[in-house]
């Protein structure tokens, strides 16, 4: 692995059957989907190595690579080192991957929402 560290720890599986009283059952498993994400970021970095390598020398570490100044992966592409067909499609990818971050932020949401209406269905089915 590239990292070396951090492997791992993000995979703790927390997964949660869920048995109404009418049988229907739901299975919670948010360390699949953790998983999935994992390796979604994997993906974005995969291919694009000189791209995350300039990025370690920009300013800022957040720095998002469209008009900071100090950022190396545009001063890559200033001066020709880095090829503007790279950088559109690596910006492409990362795009993609925070859209699929956002939505799984908001699937959690929804069903933590979930969670509560099947306990209070639970709840209410009890006699
Ligand atoms: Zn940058």
């Amino acid at each position: 692995m590239v990292s070396g560290t951090g492997e791992g720890t993000h995979t703790t599986t927390r997964r949660q059957l869920i048995v109404l009283d009418n049988g229907v059952m739901f299975i919670d498993t948010p360390g699949m989907r953790e998983l999935g994400l994992l390796g979604a970021s994997e993906g974005v970095n995969k291919g694009f190595e000189d791209i995350i390598e300039l990025s370690n020398g920009c300013r800022y570490a957040d720095c998002s690579h469209t008009q900071e100044s100090g950022c190396e992966v545009l001063a890559a592409i200033a001066n020709g080192e880095l090829s503007e067909y790279r950088y559109a499609s690596y910006m492409k990818i990362r795009k993609e991957s925070e859209h699929y971050e956002m939505s799984y932020l908001e699937r959690r949401k929804k069903e933590r929402a979930f969670g509560r209406f099947v306990k209070s269905a639970k709840k209410s089915m009890k006699r």
